[in-house]
């Protein structure tokens, strides 16, 4: 009887302490306008509670008590979404390209830059040094350094370096090497997935200096075979659409640029990716970028740039799984805002756009569960915006902090 008492006793305790309101939430935003996800309705006066790195609680202002003790951060005119991702980007930058010679706050420099400042929580690196990635994640992982969660592909696989990073690879004294036959490009799979990889990244295309190569398809099928067997995503770069014929042949999961070099994509071909179960980063500013090293005029890089958009409008129009990426790393266009323009002009609303910076990249990479919208239980990676995007999806690129698991990573500086 006795040993059931203190059962009894010890069960009320544990219940006690569930629940114990003198256990205060780390972090209230009060007065927000939030949006749970792409498609649920926003909460116009709401609040979120965060707890150990959760969210505890999430809607209007009625139905979320702010604990006692929370620190609070008054959102009044600010707009809360789930933190962003951005699915193509490169851990490349001299910021981070030899990190054992940076300090950790330079690093954090360098990733807020790049990253954070511009909301984001989560980013798919898609080609860079794995040892390099490897240390960064172990830097934000103990809290040394500040920084989004950092997925990675590590070193591409390219059957000849494009001809755009030779120089820049032999100044960092990077070498990736060529791959030379399909054993061997599965044994790398292999090994890049053991030291920690989190998808693979293949040229489809190589741009060398008077032709594009693309890589032979039994090549690409083995790849993309051997890191499905070990449940990795595949991306592709591709420059044409030859590269997206090996791409859709060999089962690549994700393109990590659109062709406004090559044919429109009609209809049925955007189809035929769709039925792939391709999704697309559109990187649309890259082109921009790209012109910029050229002597192109005004008028061709805004062609160019309206056919991106183009073949955005038709993948998306098709039902495509678009993932917001810009290829920044490799581009130094940190800001965001012209992208969201040319994603909008491409024909994208702002819940299709909110969606391909969260749910698309959580659906994809099997983050759903935990990722991708405010609710409760979820990761408390958020962001708080300056100005509503459902006006103008610029707003999407004035931050005024960048939240990661209930921590402030990121505040603007007025
Ligand atoms: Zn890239």
């Amino acid at each position: 009887m006795r040993f059931r008492v203190q059962v009894l006793a010890a069960a009320l305790i544990l219940a006690f302490v569930g629940v114990c309101p003198c256990r205060a939430a780390d972090l209230a935003l009060v007065h927000a306008k939030i949006y749970p996800s792409p498609t649920d309705p926003p909460f116009e006066d709401g609040s979120i509670v965060i707890h150990d790195g959760r969210i505890l609680a999430v809607g209007s202002r009625a139905a979320v008590k702010v604990p006692r003790g929370a620190k609070v951060i008054d959102c009044t005119g600010l707009v809360v979404t789930a933190g962003f991702w951005n699915s193509h980007v490169h851990i490349l930058t001299p910021g981070l390209i030899h990190a054992d010679k940076l300090s950790p706050e330079e690093t954090t420099a360098q990733l807020q830059a790049m990253l954070t400042q511009w909301g984001f929580t989560t980013v798919f690196d898609i080609a860079s040094v794995l040892n390099n990635t490897n240390l960064i994640r172990r830097r934000i992982a103990n809290g040394e350094t500040k920084g989004p969660r950092i997925l990675t592909v590590g070193e591409p696989f390219w059957i000849e370096t494009p001809i755009y990073v030779k120089s820049f690879l032999e100044n960092n004294h990077v070498n990736i090497p060529d791959v030379q036959s399909v054993s061997e490009a599965e044994e790398r799979v292999k090994q890049q997935v053991h030291d920690g990889a989190d998808g693979i990244k293949i040229f489809a295309n190589s741009v060398e200096r008077n032709v594009i190569l693309t890589m032979p398809a039994d090549m690409a099928r083995g790849i993309v075979a051997e890191a499905h067997a070990l449940g990795k995503p595949v991306f592709a770069h591709v420059s044409n659409n030859k590269g997206i014929e090996v791409a859709l042949e060999s089962g690549v999961d994700i393109l990590a640029h659109t062709t406004p070099t090559d044919e429109l994509w009609s209809a049925a071909f955007a189809q035929r990716l769709v039925a792939g179960h391709m999704a697309l980063t559109p990187t649309l500013t890259l082109w921009e970028f790209e012109s910029r090293k050229g002597s192109i005029s005004a008028a061709d890089l805004e062609q160019g740039m309206n056919r991106a958009a183009e073949q955005l409008n038709a993948f998306s129009r098709a039902g495509g799984d678009v993932l917001f990426g810009t290829d920044v790393g490799y581009t130094d266009s940190f800001d965001t805002s012209e992208e969201f323009k040319w994603m909008s002009r491409a024909g994208m609303s702002y819940q299709q756009i909110l969606a391909s910076l969260t749910t698309n990249p959580t659906r994809r990479f099997g983050f759903s569960t935990r990722s991708g919208r405010i609710a409760k239980g979820f990761d408390a990676d958020l962001v708080v915006l300056r100005a509503d995007p459902s006006r103008d999806v610029a707003a999407f690129s004035h931050i005024r902090y960048t939240i990661r698991n209930g921590m402030v990573i990121y505040t603007s500086g007025s």
